[in-house]
């Protein structure tokens, strides 16, 4: 097995007592992560899981989901990490979609995980029993680094998510450019309260940390009160968060007081970072590193170093290691430094595609380049700077919005005859929706009640925050809404 379900097994041999991740009281070591990991293998295996079978989960941060992503890549099987925050039809459109034949389940998600497929486990006693009733001979599953690992599901600008497809190896190389790019060391002691099922969690920080043999601290979910605390409490070396995390961190009372001297790499991504963040952590003596990625990138893409933080500032970085980028012009010749292009990225973490969807696929990537949607500058010395977006998606609090999606829903609702979503700026998330809707003739609706109507059918997130009745809304000749006009007109 050349794959990550190897991982705790190879840990388990050089490093066996040292501690891979705590979780509340309980800790695990490396030799306990291996079994735990063997046993689940073996109970899927005795459900009736197979290779290449998806198999989802569907919870909190919790030493369970890194267990399911070790078993499953014991067994060839292709893990299916599914959003907490999603509402219920989102769940069950992306189970179905995968075809996932099993479903693990942290008790405070059963209401939301709905049927689900033929084999459920929720995480809890029934969970313990299935390992506690497993055995715990090797798996002997041959699965080499091209092999799909796991799909992770992204939204876009046609409506529906996709899943992307990201092999071991695409894992694996990402995992090897955070360890090289980050001087990685066996010490570390990272704080996952970054979503797990999310790729940068996931990917950023927890998978290169266990590759090293360092510690995870997993928390369920992110608790800027409580941080500050398990930073002292776990001597904590590690942290990645997205701008909001960070930012409501330092806006703890026990910000200025708080011993932060076990802080040594802070990887601040998934949105733009605000100088004036990186300013209120400078103050406290931390620098960021910046990352910029996309779940199709395994996400690690461009990355900005300590020593380039403050004289590169604003900047996303340089590629990682075993990465490559371009930011090309509209006619697809390289950008020359200072003009803006679409970046786009190649290398051995990059996805080979979207579950089940070849013509989209193609679509997006190209040769082995992924076009990303997000226009770039480069300058003189090659570090490149995000400047805007060509895609049309909004970062609420480092969730990703596509308003095709909300539009859809909105559409939906009795008495909306037109709509578009904006992104509009917001102090705590970055960014948050705004509808701007169109009545249908002679009915008079109620901003409330819109936005009432869309609970339960989208994640809150998604959910606009304010709305805005217009008579019309400008399209172009050809009918497509005029976003850039809308924004200019609605967008503050
Ligand atoms: P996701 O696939 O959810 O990780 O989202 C990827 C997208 O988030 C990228 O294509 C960018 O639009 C955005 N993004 C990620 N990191 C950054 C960053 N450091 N600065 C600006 N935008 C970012
Ligand atoms: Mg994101």
């Amino acid at each position: 097995n050349e794959g990550i379900g190897s991982w705790p097994t190879r840990r388990a041999r050089k490093t066996p007592h040292r501690t891979a991740l705590v979780h509340g009281d309980l800790q695990y070591s490396y030799a306990d992560l291996h079994e735990r990991s063997t046993r689940l293998a073996h109970g899927l295996r005795a459900s009736g899981i197979r290779r290449g079978d998806r198999v989802a989960y569907l919870g909190p941060n919790h030493p369970a989901f890194l267990e399911t992503l070790f078993a499953t890549g014991m067994l060839g099987a292709v893990f299916v990490p599914l959003n907490i925050r999603l509402a219920a039809p989102e769940i069950a459109y992306q189970l179905h979609d995968c075809g996932a034949k099993a479903l693990l389940y942290a008790p405070s998600c059963a209401e939301l995980a709905g049927d689900g497929p033929d084999v459920t486990v929720e995480v809890g006693p029934a969970y313990e029993q299935l390992l506690a009733d497993a055995g715990t001979d090797p798996i002997d599953e041959a699965v080499a680094l091209d092999d799909l690992c796991l799909i992770m599901y992204t939204s876009g600008t046609t409506g529906r998510p996709k899943g992307a497809m990201l092999t071991h190896g695409n894992l694996t190389w990402n995992a090897v450019n955070v360890l090289v790019d980050h001087d990685l060391v066996a010490d570390e002691r990272a704080l996952v309260s970054a979503p797990l099922f999310h790729t940068a969690g996931l990917n950023m920080l927890t998978l290169p940390v266990l590759l090293k043999g360092g510690a995870c601290v997993l928390v369920e979910s992110f608790d800027p009160a409580a941080t500050l605390d398990l930073i002292e409490r776990h001597r904590i070396t590690f942290m990645f968060g997205v701008p909001t995390m960070f930012d409501l961190v330092a806006r703890q009372p026990g910000w200025d007081d708080a011993d932060l001297s076990s802080l040594r790499l802070l990887t601040c991504g998934g949105a733009p970072v605000p100088t004036s963040l990186i300013a209120t952590y400078q103050k406290r003596g931390l620098t960021f590193l910046q990352g910029y990625g996309m779940t199709e990138a395994s996400p690690g893409t461009l990355f900005l170093d300590a020593e380039h933080a403050v004289s590169k500032a604003g900047s996303a970085g340089v590629p990682h290691f075993f990465s490559d980028v371009r930011v090309l012009a509209p006619d697809g010749s390289p950008a020359a430094p200072g003009e803006s292009g679409e970046v786009v990225v190649r290398g051995p973490h990059v996805s080979p595609g979207y579950w089940g969807l070849p013509e989209e696929s193609a679509a997006a990537f190209t040769d082995g380049w992924f076009r990303t949607g997000d226009a770039a500058r480069t300058d003189e010395d090659g570090y490149i700077t995000i400047a805007d977006r060509i895609k049309d998606m909004y970062i609420s609090g480092g969730e990703n919005v596509y308003p095709a999606e909300v539009e859809d829903a909105l559409l939906a609702v009795a008495g909306v005859a037109e709509c578009a979503v904006i992104g509009v700026p917001d102090e705590k998330w970055g960014e948050v929706g705004r509808a701007v809707v169109v009545p249908e003739p002679g009915v008079r609706l109620d901003p409330e009640q819109v936005l009432a109507a869309l609970a339960g059918v989208l994640a809150r997130y998604k959910l606009p925050k304010s709305v805005v009745l217009v008579d019309s809304l400008p399209r172009t000749a050809s009918g497509k809404l005029r976003k850039n006009d809308i924004r200019a007109q609605h967008g503050s």
